[in-house]
């Protein structure tokens, strides 16, 4: 098959046009194609009629007025699943003989389309909507409207191969693209410098629909990661505005970031906190409403939602769309005549960055008593230090109470011990969010390790998935950091004493197929302490691997991934041959991902340089090529292989990969170092400085190198320090 992707700026590629999102034309298709293939773009086909024995020509019904980033065309030996939702045909659309996998993705186009109908007010516009699954596409997926196009992973669902987070995946990824049929398509912005209001508000709206479709997924809660990684790429010098101007093609990808997606979905969810979720309802319908077919900036939007609500929403929103940066609360108890007052005020967060220039913002805090989100007070803190009553003296108070806001928080020590102390009576969303700040404070050098991993120490081995999670990602993080240093060992050795307690409880294998957060911790924890050395979980893999290859149905869809990575991790040159084999032999594009990945993953430098070979043939597409690179870098521990292979083979690379190869990928891929020398290298390499966006992605990873060294250089050795004493006392 053949699918195009047009945004940011490839319509020009394909037919003139003014390709700019605010030029809005209408666009009537005529193509000419093999008999045999099925043709799709934007509209339903309006005629069709054979041209020669071999092809046919078709025409497809005029769409609305739209921008031309959002045009498609797909064709190809394809078949399709329907249903009719709201009286829209909503369909999967598969290579031939898949379409069965489009069951799941079908029955939640469906529902999705249903509750944005009534969400947004504004009915779906055009009469279908296909989902396209593209085998060979890009990693993630694109909005064109009325024919979404997906990397056939993303998209397709085999319960037979796959497990809950694939599903869970998918409901995600549709939620997002639906979501900007409205919001993107039917509304758009009038500039790629307003981005942030198709992604962050399509990002949010994910979460959104599924918190209001599977409310046991707890999203918000176990989607947290996303914001932390914002939060940490927006406490650093070459962050940027959520709104951020943009002159050229290489900048405007360069504003597909963590900061434009899950920095504008937090703050969204903020706002609709604060201004509470029927009236924020009632504004968006009344945005969607005024500029249906038209161009917006993101002040429309203010504009609106400070029409439904009455409250200042600009005021708020502009500290943190229009310039870079994390608030930090510092808030300081004080008692007096019984009575507990925290006194709070703000600071700019900023990690690494001495000479930061000072910020304000308006930040709604959340304070109150743990447990207590109902009588949570919310105090608008903006340049003036407040003061807020909190209970008896002693009492833990928790600020940002249910990890709602876009900011991080200092506590006193009194007030910091109190909080550790009463760590198990907190929301899991709570527990999450202390942690999280609190590593986010030592990687600042804000506070000690000793502070984090306290807290590490208080949490039972039964807590929720998120909580683990937070753990289990500073764990890993170290454990990165810590290769080839004297540290790794100590490092490995606490974070599985830590871990292995709470895979016991679990085990390998559920007592009954448990399709909820238990499967998915089971599958991290797996993978995490494998990936620390444990050798009994390592072993367990490999048997189970083999007898997966016995006979499949051995190893349960959940396992699959994990396992398969597991065994690459250790692979000896039979078991990759073998991996490879499985790759090769699959016309599925999960599985192909599972195994190649897993190839990618072995640490062995002989196998890693036969991986990266691959990358050089037509068997991997482009996407997964990239992707395998950084696999060989990462799980696989051979940067230093893999970067000497990407310079002496660079424009066999760039040929074959595109322009981002140049603009993005090298760049990211250098974060895989983490010391000085590597920095510079990255900037005086060549090809990535020859854009402006590719200069700014350069700085961004730079920076991101020299973080990762210092930590490296002042947390490590601490941490090292600290697991000495505990286990001192052990
Ligand atoms: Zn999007």
């Amino acid at each position: 098959m053949i699918s195009s992707h047009l945004e940011p700026s490839h319509a020009r590629r394909v037919f003139p046009c003014w390709d700019e999102p605010a030029f809005k034309a209408t666009f009537a298709l005529t193509v000419t194609v093999p008999r045999r293939f099925l043709a799709l773009s934007n509209m339903p086909v309006a005629h069709e009629e054979p041209v020669t024995p071999d092809l046919k020509q078709v025409s497809f019904a005029t769409t609305p007025k739209m921008s031309s980033y959002l045009f498609v065309l797909a064709a190809g030996e394809l078949e399709r699943l329907s249903a009719q939702a709201d009286g829209v045909t909503v369909s999967v659309v598969t290579t031939t003989g898949k379409r069965a996998q489009g069951r799941f993705a079908l029955d939640s186009a469906v529902d999705l389309l249903r509750y944005f109908n009534d969400y947004f007010g504004v009915r779906y516009p055009l009469p279908k909507l296909d989902l396209v699954a593209v085998p060979g596409g890009f990693g993630g997926a694109m909005e064109n409207w009325g024919a979404i196009t997906f990397f056939e992973s993303r998209l397709l669902f085999d319960p037979a191969a796959s497990g809950d987070a694939a599903r869970r995946g998918i409901f995600s990824i549709l939620a997002h693209e639906i979501a900007h049929q409205w919001f993107g398509n039917l509304v758009t912005m009038g500039w790629w410098d307003n981005l942030w209001l198709n992604e962050g508000f399509a990002t949010w709206m994910q979460v959104k629909a599924a918190e209001h479709l599977y409310p046991q997924w707890q999203t918000w809660l176990n989607g947290n990661e996303q914001k932390q990684i914002a939060m940490s790429l927006d406490a650093r010098r070459t962050s940027h505005p959520v709104q951020e101007p943009v002159t050229n093609e290489t900048e405007a990808m360069a504003v597909f970031d963590a900061i434009t997606y899950s920095k504008g979905a937090a703050l969204i969810r903020m706002l609709e906190r604060y201004l509470g979720e029927d009236i924020f309802r009632a504004g968006v319908r009344k945005y969607t409403a005024d500029h249906a077919y038209g161009s917006t900036t993101t002040a429309d939007l203010w504009r609106a939602l400070e029409a439904a609500s009455g409250k200042p929403v600009a005021g708020i929103a502009a500290g943190f769309t229009e310039q870079a940066g994390v608030p930090l609360v510092v808030a300081q108890a004080r008692c007096a005549d019984g009575e507990q007052r925290i006194a709070v005020r703000q600071e700019r967060f900023t990690v690494r960055d001495p000479d930061a220039a000072p910020r304000r913002w308006q930040v709604p805090v959340a304070v109150g008593p743990l447990r207590a989100l109902r009588g949570a007070e919310t105090v608008l803190l903006a340049d003036e230090p407040k003061e807020i009553a909190a209970g008896a003296c002693g009492e833990p108070v928790k600020l940002n109470l249910g990890d709602i806001g876009y900011y991080r928080v200092e506590y006193d020590a009194a007030t910091r011990a109190a909080l550790a102390k009463s760590f198990p009576l907190m929301s899991a969303a709570d527990r999450v969010n202390l942690l999280a700040d609190s590593w986010a404070l030592v990687e600042a050098g804000r506070a000690e390790p000793a502070a984090y991993l306290q807290l590490v120490e208080e949490i039972g081995s039964d807590d929720s998935r998120a909580v683990w999670e937070q753990v289990n990602s500073t764990f890993s993080r170290l454990d990165q950091l810590a290769r080839g240093r004297p540290e790794r060992a100590a490092v490995q050795s606490y974070a599985r004493a830590k871990l292995r307690p709470v895979f016991d409880r679990l085990g390998w294998d559920a007592a009954r197929p448990d399709a909820d957060d238990r499967a998915l911790l089971r599958a991290r924890l797996i993978r995490a302490l494998g990936e620390l050395g444990d050798r009994e979980v390592l072993a367990e893999a490999r048997r189970r691997f083999d007898a997966f290859r016995r006979d499949p149905a051995t190893l349960e869809p959940a396992l699959r991934d994990v396992v398969t990575h597991l065994v690459g991790l250790t692979a000896d040159r039979t078991t990759y041959d073998a991996l490879v084999a499985l790759g090769r032999a699959t016309t599925s594009t999960t599985e192909r991902v599972r195994y190649f990945s897993a190839a990618a993953s072995a640490r062995d430098p002989v196998l890693a340089g036969a991986t990266l070979a691959l990358t050089l043939t037509d068997e991997l597409p482009a996407t997964l090529a990239g992707s395998v690179i950084n696999t060989v870098a990462a799980s696989g521990e051979q940067a230093e292989l893999a970067w000497a292979f990407m310079q002496q083979n660079f424009a066999a690379l760039a040929a074959r990969q595109g322009p981002l190869f140049r603009t993005t990928f090298v760049s990211n891929f250098m974060t895989n170092f983490s010391d000085a020398a590597r920095a510079d290298e990255l900037a005086s390499f060549a090809p990535v400085q020859a854009t402006s966006g590719g200069r700014i992605v350069a700085a961004r990873a730079q920076e991101a190198i020299m973080i990762g060294a210092d930590v490296k250089a002042r947390v490590l050795p601490a941490i090292d320090d600290w697991i000495k004493r505990r286990n001192a006392r052990e």
